[in-house]
This record gives C-alpha cells, structure tokens and sequence, in this order.
C-alpha cells in the first residue's frame, strides 16, 4: 500500500467518528488554524466533517497549507478548474468525507464554465446538503420573505423556503457546530 493511500485511511476514520473524533488535539489545532484564515472556512470544515454537509466548496484562493490543513481534518480535497463568462479561469477547493460526492462535482463541473442554471442549481442543492424544497422555491423566486431571524439566515448557507419543514430542524444541528467553534 502507498504511504499517500495509508494515509488517507488513516485519516477517514479520524473524520468518521466525529462528535468524539473531532476532540483530538490535532483536528483541533487544524481547525483553529483554518478559522485564522477564515472562519467561514473553518465553519464549513466542521459542518462537512459532521456529515451535514455531504459537500462543500470554497470559492476564495487556498493555499497548500490550507489544503493540507483540511486533510488533517479527514477530510477529501480537490482542486477544480473552472471558467467564467470572459474565459478567465478560477479554481474551487471542494472537500468531502465522501469520494463519490468528490467525483460527481469533478464529473459534472470539472473544467466546465459556472453556471446558475436550475439543474446546476438543483445538483449543487444535493451536494451541499441544502433541502430540495428550499432549493426549488429559490430556483422560483430568489430570496422570497420566510419566517427566519437574521441570526438564523446567517448561519445558513441556503435560502430557506417558507415554512419549510426542514430547516427547522437543521437550524439546530448548524446552531451547535456555529457555537462550537468558539472553543477552537
Ligand atoms: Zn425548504
């Protein structure tokens, strides 16, 4: 076996068990790291590795360091080209617990121009764990009135519907992982 392949097995269970995992003293150095670069970063880090979000992206420029400070957390990176309207070219950091989500996202939108399409809007809601119906009602009506507080809207990555029934019940899942990470 490679010492690359060793390694990242090594590090996928690291990330498996993650509510007790998560503790070790080295996930916890990577994490305070990544919330020095950015606490967005580090947010997403901690939501992906707690599996609520099956697959996130980070559109800012990563170093290697932050790369290698995301794999230390269990997690699957992949660097993806991308285009936009003038051709100029623009790299995405998407990291995963889960290789199949990494390669649907290389797959689908690897090399390939950004869109907002309602399908690409569709899949991306999949991948990013956001719930279908929010998704729907935003590919709809951007942005249309619900009954959130701006504090919950900001811990959210998607729009949520009105009246969803789901994001109630995900609010309190990124509450605790928000709040938690004032101890990293
Ligand atoms: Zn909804």
């Amino acid at each position: 076996m490679n010492p690359a392949r060793r390694r990242r097995d090594g590090m996928k269970s690291k990330c498996g068990g993650v509510n007790i995992e998560l503790e070790s003293s080295e996930i916890k150095s990577s994490v305070r790291a990544l919330k020095e670069i950015d606490f967005e970063l580090a947010y997403l880090t901690l939501l992906t590795c707690d599996g609520l979000k099956p697959l996130s992206r980070w559109e800012k420029p990563l170093t290697d360091d932050g790369l290698e400070l995301l794999r230390q957390t269990g997690l699957l990176t992949k660097q993806i080209r991308r285009t936009v309207k003038t051709g100029k070219e623009v790299i995405e950091t998407i990291f995963s617990r889960l290789p199949a989500y990494i390669l649907l996202y290389e797959q689908r939108f690897g090399n390939r121009p950004i869109d907002k399409s309602a399908q690409t809007q569709r899949f991306e809601g999949f991948l990013f764990g956001y719930p279908p119906c929010c998704v729907n009602e935003y590919i709809r009506k951007p942005y249309a009135p619900n009954n959130l507080g701006a504090e919950e809207r900001k811990i959210l990555f998607h729009w949520a519907c009105r009246d969803c029934k789901i994001t109630p019940m995900l609010l309190d899942a990124y509450k605790s992982i928000y709040n938690s990470l004032n101890s990293y």
